[in-house]
């Protein structure tokens, strides 16, 4: 049986310590993360190691602040594996600019590029299409 605090928060909760994690100036625990503040920590801990991803960013945009229970166990699942993997990855490439993002005018890079031709941050916000 699947519980989310034992095999997905207290985990993160430690991720989070391990990259000096902090959410409104407190220390990241289980409870935070079960609570609304899963997606927000994990792509926290990916921007803080530098490995922000533009898909998994994405991904996770519609279940920012939402609880386990709201998320599913389907999906937190999945979203925690994804975020495990790419925890693993190597960097990606900040360095080179490929273009700039019509929308906003800031250098698109490997790191922060859509894939739409806008950048990621345009993109998840939902100001393009
Ligand atoms: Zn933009």
């Amino acid at each position: 049986m699947f519980n989310f605090h034992s095999e997905i928060a207290l985990p993160l909760e430690l991720m989070a310590m391990e990259e000096s994690i902090k959410l409104e100036d407190k220390e990241v625990n289980a409870d935070d993360i079960e609570t609304g503040a899963f997606v927000e920590v994990m792509l926290l801990i990916l921007s803080k190691a530098q490995k922000s991803n533009n898909s998994f960013s994405i991904k996770c945009y519609p279940y920012k602040g939402k609880t386990a229970n709201e998320i599913g166990d389907e999906i937190a699942k999945k979203l925690f594996d994804e975020f495990k993997i790419i925890r693993k990855a190597p960097r990606l490439d900040t360095a080179q600019v490929i273009t700039t993002c019509p929308k906003c005018g800031s250098n698109i890079t490997e790191a922060n590029d859509a894939g739409n031709g806008f950048c990621l941050d345009c993109t998840s916000e939902g100001l393009v299409k």
